[in-house]
């Protein structure tokens, strides 16, 4: 099936046609008022052409979008958030299923069409979200291309039962295995981490491990995941969330780490904390390391944070590394878009530095986003409601409606 999108302009370049088949970008010329085009045609009505976004790092099975503002009712420390979720979650308005496909048919309105997703699955809650967010991927198979993490949100030892549940997770369809502070909630990292990477071989999935340990903890922890990657052979395949460590070590430190996470391949996630804790992200990139932006949890249990728009996390992106310059704003755009695409597919396009913007020329996938905007700085900071949206080269949503 043929698409042309007339009159857009990629990464805010020259006004171009754009013509997709089979999910690929097949021309990209300059724009031509007089041309004839056969099959569909998408008005681009010269707003900005950009891939689509990929939201790497989602609690689909946390999210009360759609759901009555409920305020926040967690203690402060890690282990009372955990509980905050497990004593609310079933009783939340509608089942995960409704609520995971809802968010997800809300996340692809705004223009994401790749996404990593979380389950959290332990011996309370069991597979039971697990499967409320297999349904919602589902439910969206046509219009987003959705991983999801078997996550033991709860540790993998602090209680009996979780590790037989995340192998039947990984059996019945989980695409990743889940890790998480392997210091400070199961207080022994040694066979925490062993227990996920002995996982991960068993059924040859990737890792994704959600680090929130602070300082020298964090670089610990960091320091085994890397010689686990080494030792398995994970070259590519395991990305680590937050890392907050990395934004508070001192300069030689985060220096070695950037070169081994680099060296060995390792992936990294962000949700755009607070500025003490943010990644040093031009640092990354331009040392090769993969990096990706998600959206974390969504007015939930969590935190009342998160609208299922991946271009305002771009904003808080920008915003949190006090970026001023277009080109850094810019960037920004490129991770939670091509930057994050290449932390689910290792084989795909890479950013090589902070100047980088691919993903929109002849041969690459048709994962699309056509948004208003003078500039692409311009659009970050304005976040316009006028955008299509398509994948594998159809179109699936269009004015933040999912079609
Ligand atoms: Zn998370």
């Amino acid at each position: 099936m043929e698409l042309t999108i007339r009159q857009v302009r990629p990464w805010g370049g020259r006004m171009c046609d754009v013509s997709v088949s089979d999910g690929h970008i097949r021309s990209v010329e300059p724009h031509d008022p007089d041309a004839h085009q056969s099959g569909e045609v998408v008005e681009g009505r010269g707003r900005l052409l950009l891939p689509s976004f990929s939201d790497v790092h989602v609690h689909l099975d946390s999210t009360r979008l759609g759901l009555p503002f409920r305020p926040h009712s967690a203690g402060p420390d890690f282990w009372d958030l955990v509980m905050n979720d497990r004593n609310n979650w079933r009783s939340a308005e509608w089942p995960v299923e409704r609520r995971a496909t809802h968010t997800l048919g809300l996340m692809i309105a705004r223009g994401v069409t790749r996404a990593r997703t979380y389950a959290w699955i332990d011996a309370e809650c069991g597979l039971e979200r697990f499967e409320g967010v297999a349904a919602a991927r589902e439910a969206h198979s046509d219009r987003c291309d959705v991983q999801i993490v078997a996550f033991p949100q709860a540790g993998l030892l602090r209680e009996d039962g979780v590790v037989p549940l995340i192998e039947e997770a990984l059996r019945n369809g989980a695409d990743v295995i889940g890790g998480i502070d392997p210091c400070l909630l199961d207080r022994d990292p040694v066979r925490h981490l062993d227990i996920v990477f002995g996982l991960a071989e068993k059924f040859q999935v990737p890792v994704d491990i959600h680090l929130h340990e602070p300082g020298e903890l964090g670089v610990y922890s960091t320091d085994l995941i890397l010689e686990r990657t080494k030792a398995c052979g994970m070259q590519g395949n395991v990305t680590i969330a937050h890392a907050y460590a990395l934004g508070g070590v001192s300069e030689v430190t985060s220096r070695r780490l950037i070169e081994e996470l680099a060296e060995l391949d390792v992936s990294m996630t962000t949700r755009a904390p607070s500025v003490d804790t943010c990644l040093p992200l031009a640092e990354l990139t331009s040392a090769g390391v993969r990096v990706g932006l998600g959206e974390d949890g969504q007015r939930d249990y969590w935190m009342p944070y998160g609208n299922a728009d991946m271009l305002d996390r771009t904003w808080m992106l920008a915003f949190t590394n006090g970026y001023r310059q277009d080109e850094l704003i810019e960037h920004c755009l490129a991770v939670a878009t091509i930057g994050g695409a290449a932390v689910l597919d290792p084989t795909g396009i890479r950013l090589k530095g902070t100047a980088d913007r691919p993903g929109l020329e002849v041969g690459d996938v048709a994962e699309l986003i056509i948004v208003e905007g003078e500039t692409v700085t311009s659009a970050v900071m304005d976040r316009s409601p006028d955008r299509t949206v398509l994948h594998a080269g159809r179109v699936v949503a269009d004015g933040l409606e999912i079609l």
